[in-house]
């Protein structure tokens, strides 16, 4: 296997959790053929099969490894279309002179990070925390100030918006331990979506910092014991947002355009 890791994109916030189906997997239907022709031209340059899978990953941009015979590559969006230089040295880097053509691909990202730079925007959007309705910093301050004594220390942001359809679950929020970043399903943002009930959301959230996930002897995790739905019971609004909740789960699941 070998890996091309470009150094670029060190001073990049790399605790942003990266969503995986943006960023890692390839996407359909163009990006397909975008793939298939740069693998048939890979083919014809090595004289053995190539499958190439597009990615948005800016840090490993070249990767390869041989399964069962089959040479697979791993690369970044901008070498779609590459010229015949690149393409040979994209080739000669599953090879034996992989230091020369390595230093060839570096050149041609160097002059070429522009590209790099716009598929970054779209893979690690910033977290927009002042939404059309609700601002969850003003929600996040106020709890962390009058519930947690200022203990909490976390970034919020709304989440991205899902794809249409009608949907049958919605996970309100969502709490990344390791980057300490809570999301809040931006279905929430909405006029008949009162704040008490947001607030529950990113107060729930807000635990899972304070009371982590506990392990057992037997090693049986609990996410949410007892001790953390005691603690979201002092929510102050609990007993409204829970009822709410309740009442109008049907406005979250709904269709929205
Ligand atoms: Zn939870």
């Amino acid at each position: 296997m070998g890996q091309l890791s470009l150094p670029l994109w060190t001073t990049t916030d790399r605790t942003e959790p990266r969503e995986r189906t943006s960023s890692e997997t390839p996407h359909a239907t163009s990006q397909d053929s975008a793939g298939l022709q740069l693998a048939a031209r890979l083919g014809t340059l090595l004289r053995e099969p190539v499958e190439v899978e597009l990615t948005d990953n800016a840090w490993t941009m070249v990767s390869w490894k041989r399964v069962e015979g089959r040479l697979q590559y791993r690369l970044h969006h901008m070498f779609c279309g590459a010229a015949e230089p690149l393409l040979r040295a994209l080739a000669g880097f599953a090879g034996k002179n992989r230091k020369l053509h390595g230093a060839a691909i570096d050149e041609f990202v160097r002059t070429h990070r522009h590209l790099i730079k716009s598929s970054l925007l779209k893979a690690e959007p910033s977290l927009a925390a002042r939404g059309r309705v609700h601002d969850l910093i003003d929600i996040y301050d106020q709890l962390n100030a009058q519930q947690f004594e200022l203990r909490v220390k976390a970034r919020i942001g709304w989440g991205r918006r899902p794809p249409d359809g009608r949907r049958r679950s919605i996970k309100m929020g969502v709490y990344f331990h390791e980057q300490k970043v809570i999301r809040i399903h931006p279905a929430l943002d909405d006029e008949q979506v009162p704040r008490h009930f947001v607030g529950l959301v990113v107060f729930h959230e807000m635990l899972h910092q304070v009371l982590p996930p506990t392990t057992d002897g037997g090693g049986r995790r609990t996410v949410h014991g007892r001790d953390f739905r005691a603690a979201e019971r002092r929510f102050p609004d609990y007993e409204r947002a829970r009822a709410w909740e309740k009442a109008n789960l049907h406005l979250l699941l709904r269709r929205r355009d």
